[in-house]
């Protein structure tokens, strides 16, 4: 690829390091998403050239393997040859109108038809979009104004959903987020995970990762997701379950399949997008129709609905059909052994939880609960060094403790075999 006119292209400028150097001149951080600054882990964040199914390389032209897989988009592996010819044959027709397209309607079609309960929806380019239309329309349909969420629970960076949120938030050691207002987060109230809270007559809505997915893997006790539609249901408040991780990717119907609870609203996001910039939120008929124009709450977005985007979701979701859900979890299965096999010989403590084909790893005995738990875990500094010695051994996990591990469909025997030959090399490093 040409270097663009007036950057000079020496061989330096193409290492990571010096890549991350001129990004950092012009990119706060170096990076457009705080965790990929590599500010948990320590050292020089890897520059991505390419990646093809369950690998990437960087611009050194090092090969890892890959279980960061954009953060839950990748389920397919990286530039799936249908998602790619989806995405250049819509390219070729046009890549955004401002008026309705087929697609649009295709891609809504196939994902009420696989969620249970699930009636209409409205896309949107990401899934902090998905999660803050959502709130504003559990509070325009209630007329109530307090939402609850959980701590460790990440559903975007809206200014009312950052308190307590995962992932890049807990990375990043904030509470909360400078520029946030008091009042932005007034009418929210944050709970611990794991355990139903009260909810009130003034609550619009209760706002839940079905599996949290954003303090490393915290699974739903055996009767917290029941609990908290009985709790919702008796206040005449909304639940919402933020899916934008689990929605595809644990079922064919997501949580709510999985689980076999039925929230009044989901955010979707991640896999329905293939990669490319996609959210959606939806739920019952009723409720949708209070969003304009049919209602009052209002909600838009030039790009939502984007033809390519569009594209590359429906290629995605036909690609996923029972058989790859039984598939993806066999991958999981087996990487979760491994990764405790590992950890056992080396006698080094750490848990693996998973949830269908979603995994995590949290150094300490006990398997979190909450975040204060994963924070505990998190304490141990054990996550750092661990992620250095896999990266070194060529496999790339996410570069921050509070991030889950994400297989693909592409992830082989033979990648699976190699990831856990690294982690017993690497457990023992840590021994
Ligand atoms: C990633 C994520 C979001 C935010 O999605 P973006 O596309 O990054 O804005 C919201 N909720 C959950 C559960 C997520 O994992």
């Amino acid at each position: 690829m040409a270097e663009p006119p007036g950057i000079a292209a020496g061989d330096a400028e193409l290492t990571n390091a010096g890549l991350f150097e001129r990004a950092c001149a012009v990119l706060p951080g170096g990076v457009n998403s705080p965790v990929r600054a590599f500010g948990s882990v320590g050292g020089t964040p890897y520059f991505v050239a390419r990646g093809q199914g369950a690998h990437v390389w960087d611009a050194e032209g090092n090969r890892y393997i890959d279980y960061v897989q954009s953060y839950g988009p990748g389920i397919l592996g990286h530039a799936p040859a249908a998602v790619i010819g989806a995405v250049v044959a819509a390219a070729a027709d046009g890549t955004s109108f401002g008026a309705p397209t087929e697609r649009e309607v295709r891609l809504a079609t196939e994902m009420c038809a696989r969620v249970p309960g699930l009636e209409m929806l409205r896309l949107v380019s990401s899934g902090t979009e998905a999660a803050m239309s959502a709130v504003r329309l559990a509070r325009g349909a209630t007329g109530r104004n307090k939402i609850v969420k959980f701590a460790g629970c990440y559903h975007g960076h809206s200014d009312s959903l950052l308190a307590a949120g995962g992932s890049g938030v807990a990375n990043q050691g904030l509470s909360g987020c400078d520029g946030v207002t008091p009042g932005a987060v007034a009418d929210t109230v944050v709970a611990p995970y794991n355990v139903v809270p009260d909810v009130d007559g003034d609550t619009a809505a209760v706002l839940v990762e079905p599996v949290a997915a954003n303090m490393g893997l915290v699974a739903p006790a055996e009767g917290f997701l029941e609990g908290l539609r009985a709790a919702c249901d008796r206040a005449g408040a909304l639940l919402v379950f933020d899916e934008v991780i689990t929605g595809f990717r644990l079922a064919c119907g997501g949580a709510t399949e999985f689980y076999g609870v039925r929230p009044d609203l989901w955010c979707f996001g991640k896999v329905i997008g293939g990669g490319l910039p996609v959210g959606a939120f939806g739920g019952g008929r009723e409720l949708m129709g209070h969003l304009a124009p049919l209602g009052g709450v209002y909600q838009a977005g030039t790009l939502s609905g984007n033809p390519l985007a569009t594209a590359a979701g429906l290629a995605t979701l036909a690609a996923l059909d029972g058989s790859a859900y039984e598939r993806l979890e066999a991958i999981a299965v087996k990487l979760a052994a491994g990764l405790e096999g590992a950890f056992g010989a080396s006698g080094v403590d750490a848990v693996v939880p998973r949830v269908g084909s979603l995994l995590g790893l949290f150094f300490g005995d006990g398997m979190p609960r909450n975040f204060d738990e994963a924070a505990a875990s998190v304490a141990s500094g054990l996550y750092a060094p661990f992620f250095q010695a896999m990266l070194r051994r060529g496999v790339a996990l996410a570069p921050g403790p509070y991030e889950a591990i994400f297989v693909s469909l592409a992830h082989s025997e033979a990648d699976i075999d190699a990831t856990i030959t690294a982690a017993t090399e690497a457990a023992a490093e840590l021994a």
